[in-house]
């Protein structure tokens, strides 16, 4: 008996006398309130609530809810009962589960035929409530749990929320939706809100007969009540997490199609926007039916619906049978939407279909420190399956974007690691980031890459059968699909192709054996990303792994320390001067080396941008690159290309390469003609100009300005202004058009403003095309009068995203009363919808004439904000971060510093803070750096006279 044990034993103890405390109190309170029978007893005295935790007790696990709601769409709130059958596993005095704003108006116990009241108590620091039979519960038996609640409908954009919107006649139109990921079930009914706890549900929606009712199941029958309202019945789900179930109450129209395997697919819209419902349909049908062949896996459910929901804070949310979206994410428009607006719809549809049947719904991450599991594959399959189904729409060329938003967040020190501890509410919000996302499906890619397609898709296979209806944590991904990949002939004990097996393969690793888990957990389980040096000496080329970290120097006193720990498993790809063949390398320790078969005069790591990771190859292995691609740039792929510019770029900021060397880099780019690098070049100019420009370093932006324009001059002017092309050359002509207006080349502005005026005269009825409409607008917006005539056609628009390309135009204009004047439109929330709010000052922040303004308006506007969005939502933290992450100053950080502190005051931990606070420290530090060698290298490489050309 250990010393332990005695602790623990005594503690037992301790804890059941005040749990008998406890109940004296609850019995004479009861005695004060009559008989307690049906009572609510409300306390947030944690001492008298028998649960301290956050996560729920996992003595009680419900197997089936039969949920009613009935919403009043005229009074604005709910009344609702629940029955939940629950197994419970031991004997217990109590049952805990999660209620957040709900007032609970009856609790009962029902077993054998009998029926007994429940006093309830409430804690809501963890959005908990304790249910308390009159006498204990026998373990290993079943109970129902009938609970009747009610509340008002949210404001906001979780849990079961309202949404009102104008018709073009002027009605007003009302309707509830909901949306619960993570943790917002618990505000439209009481439930066992945790991913884990999985069931079946019979829903049941009151409704007036002017409206229709959609949840997650087909609907089997309607009945008349007497009071002249309609109830629904659907049918029961499939097994699923609460954060699945949805509903949603109001107006609204829809198509429909079937797809070969017998699903009905329908896309729902208000009315009004009904006609721009049918692409999505098309691509609805298409990738479904894409997803069920590529898994060998049939989607379980008889219908699918997607719906457009006036109001909705994210992109969309992956409900079972029943998506919801924002409307720029669903509906489509030949005449209005862009090629970037049908790329987005396209891939947002199969980044919520990839959920639907596959990752998240059928296999649900055991808790929310694994959200990459849905999120990371989500986005992921987004590329694989649009990329099947819609080449033309050349996916393939964003997914180095991706990746480079990852590695953004991840060369920070405040980023986290994809597997990540999360418990409060807030915390798990947070969760829902880059990392998860973008950082999770660039990790998948590598080891995609690494494993081969064949491989990789047998492995996940048979984790989505291993695992249907239940839920998996990282380690059982990698076991099962490390245990696919040795059922297909790799050697046992380990994962390296045996000799005779390696010539079949093209994948092929130096290894001697390789353990996935291991392997795959250096990416999921430590944070950051991994920076290789390439040195060659002769035929030996000499490999080190360290950690990336920008805006750190070498000889920065804490370099060690953030160093201190960190390798990963890294499957290396290299391709030579010599040969373009692909050679393979598993680096797992600090240091190695690789020999050359013969001379070669470079060397490219990271074939196609594969793998996740930086590669520096040192001051002649840079050189060598650069010749190469002044001589040949043809003789890498335009995503090694790419590759090289970014890593080059991000090498700066550690003081590895000088800016002007790695602007050398960029100087081919004149030759470029793929679009990708191109605009990979362009962007990040514009990045540092934009950074010059809020700064009022003037001189520098404008040689910067000059520069751009002069140096792009001839692929600039080439761009047509019509929609004809490419996914790729559409998409570069937005672009390029877009930043020639706004740096004012004058070639630029005339032919905008002679559009934009064109267009107004015709009354805003000629049809513009569509991938000009933002230089269009841009240009137009500057005059107040232009800017006037705008803001009518947003708020008389139907098309969503027509709307945000308007609504962009606007916050660009350079008068600062103008720009005010759209965020109170943005706080009304009529005009511009509070959804929107969140990007609009975001865009105005950008905007240097309206930086201080959105900056004070976050601070002073605080708590208003704070009502009306989740304090961990994306958009919250997209606020934070897009009015001070630009700042490059020492006194804004202070200010910034001030206000953070201000908000821990107040209770709030976020760490999207962190971020911030890093992202200015980084750009002060790149400044005091790299401004005099960029005005330095602009004035050798401006040419006398570029003014000409503006
Ligand atoms: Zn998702």
């Amino acid at each position: 008996m250990s010393s332990d044990y005695l602790a623990t034993f005594s503690n037992m103890a301790r804890i059941a006398k005040q749990h008998l405390v406890r109940m004296l109190r609850i019995a004479m309170s009861c005695l004060l309130v009559s008989a307690c029978s049906g009572l609510t007893i409300k306390t947030d005295n944690s001492e008298s609530f028998p649960w301290s935790k956050m996560r729920l007790p996992t003595n009680v696990v419900p197997n089936h809810y039969d949920l009613s709601i009935h919403p009043n769409l005229t009074t604005m709130n709910f009344t609702g009962t629940v029955k939940i059958s629950v197994d419970v596993k031991q004997d217990i005095s109590y049952i805990v589960l999660h209620s957040k704003g709900l007032e609970i108006t009856m609790a009962k116990i029902l077993a054998d035929g009998m029926e007994q009241d429940m006093t309830v108590l409430e804690h809501h620091p963890h959005e908990q409530i304790a249910l308390l039979p009159p006498h204990q519960l026998q373990g290993q038996r079943k109970y129902q749990l009938y609970i009747e609640f009610q509340a008002d409908l949210a404001d906001g954009f979780d849990g079961f929320y309202k949404s009102t919107y104008r018709t073009q006649n002027g009605y007003k139109r009302v309707l509830a939706a909901t949306d619960f990921e993570p943790t917002a079930a618990r505000m439209a009914f009481p439930c066992f809100d945790e991913p884990l706890f999985k069931s079946t549900f019979s829903i049941k929606i009151r409704r007036e007969r002017r409206h229709i009712a959609l949840s997650n199941m087909p609907k089997m029958q309607t009945v008349e009540h007497e009071d002249g309202l309609v109830e629904d019945t659907f049918d029961k789900s499939v097994k699923m997490s609460t954060y699945l179930v949805a509903y949603v109450i109001g107006d609204f129209r829809s198509i429909s199609a079937t797809t070969s395997t017998g699903v009905k697919i329908s896309v729902y819209a208000v009315p009004e926007k009904w006609s721009q419902t049918h692409y999505a349909l098309e691509v609805a049908v298409k990738l479904l039916e894409f997803f069920e062949a590529y898994f060998n896996i049939s989607y379980p459910l008889p219908k699918q619906d997607l719906i457009a929901i006036p109001d909705f804070q994210g992109g969309a949310m992956e409900n079972w049978g029943l998506i919801t979206y924002r409307e720029t994410a669903l509906l489509y428009d030949p005449q209005m939407s862009s090629a970037t607006d049908k790329l987005w719809i396209t891939k947002v549809i199969g980044h919520e279909l990839a959920h639907q049947q596959w990752f998240g719904n059928l296999v649900t991450m055991e808790w929310w420190n694994d959200i990459w599991l849905n999120e990371g594959f989500a986005r992921y399959m987004e590329r694989l399956s649009v990329n099947s189904t819609y080449p033309e729409l050349q996916v393939d060329d964003y997914f180095s974007n991706v990746c480079f938003g990852a590695m953004a967040k991840d060369c920070l020190n405040s980023s986290r690691p994809i597997s990540n501890p999360a418990e409060t509410p807030v915390q798990i919000m947070e969760m829902f980031d880059t990392v998860s996302y973008t950082q999770g499906a660039c990790v998948l890619n590598m080891l995609r890459d690494f494993l081969s397609e064949e491989v990789f898709q047998s492995g996940i296979i048979r984790y989505l059968e291993k695992y249907s209806y239940s839920n998996a944590r990282s380690a059982d991904l990698w076991n099962t699909i490390a245990n696919a990949s040795s059922e297909r002939e790799f050697s046992t004990g380990g994962f390296c192709y045996t000799s005779s097996q390696a010539e079949k393969r093209a994948h092929q690793y130096t290894c001697d054996s390789l353990d996935l888990r291991e392997m795959m957990d250096t990416w999921t389980q430590q944070m950051g990303i991994p920076l290789i040096t390439v040195n060659r000496t002769g035929h030996n080329i000499h490999i080190q792994q360290e950690r990336f970290l920008k805006g750190v120097l070498d000889d920065d006193a804490d370099y060690a320390t953030l160093q201190s720990g960190y390798q990963w498993h890294i499957p290396l790809t290299y391709y030579t001067s010599s040969s373009r063949h692909v050679h393979r390398h598993l680096l797992k320790s600090k240091t190695d080396t690789i020999q050359l078969e013969g001379d070669v005069s470079w060397i490219k790591f990271n074939v196609d941008m594969n793998g996740y990771y930086i590669v520096h190859y040192g001051e002649e292995g840079w050189e060598a690159l650069t010749q190469l691609l002044d001589q040949d740039h043809t003789a890498i792929s335009s995503k090694d290309r790419t590759n090289l510019i970014h890593n080059a770029l991000q090498l700066v900021s550690t003081g590895k390469l000088s800016l002007d060397r790695a602007l050398n880099l960029t100087h081919y780019l004149k030759k470029e003609t793929d679009n990708i690098p191109l605009l990979q070049g362009i962007s990040y100019l514009n990045v540092v100009y934009r950074l010059m420009e809020r700064k009022n370093n003037t001189d520098t932006a404008e040689n910067l300005k000059k520069y751009i324009l002069w140096y792009f001059k001839d692929v600039i002017d080439k761009q047509t202004w019509s929609d004809t092309g490419s996914v790729s050359e559409r998409r570069l002509r937005s672009e390029l058009l877009e930043l020639a207006c706004d740096l004012g080349y004058t070639p630029c502005v005339s032919r905008a403003s002679q559009i934009f005026n064109e267009w107004v005269a015709s009354n805003g009825t000629r049809s513009l095309p569509t991938d000009i409409l933002r230089p269009v607008f841009l240009t137009g917006a500057q005059d107040e009068e232009n800017w006037n005539y705008l803001l009518e056609a947003y708020k008389n628009s139907l098309y969503s995203s027509y709307k945000s390309k308007i609504l962009y135009a606007l916050t660009n204009c350079k008068d600062a009363e103008r720009l005010a004047k759209l965020i109170d439109l943005g706080m009304e929330g009529e005009v511009i919808r509070t959804q929107d709010l969140p990007s609009l000052i975001v865009t105005i922040s950008r905007n240097p004439a309206g930086q201080a303004l959105a900056w004070n308006f976050v601070r002073q506007n605080w708590q208003k904000l704070l009502e009306r969005f989740h304090v961990g939502s994306s958009s919250f933290r997209g606020i934070l971060k897009g009015t001070t992450g630009h700042f490059s100053t020492k006194s804004e950080l202070e200010e910034v510093k001030t206000f953070f502190d201000s908000l821990k005051s107040q209770g709030l931990q976020l760490k999207v803070t962190e971020l911030v606070l890093e992202m200015i420290q980084k750009n002060i530090r790149w400044l005091e750096r790299n401004l005099h060698v960029l005005n330095k290298w602009l004035s050798e490489n401006i040419p006398l006279a570029p003014a000409v050309f503006l």
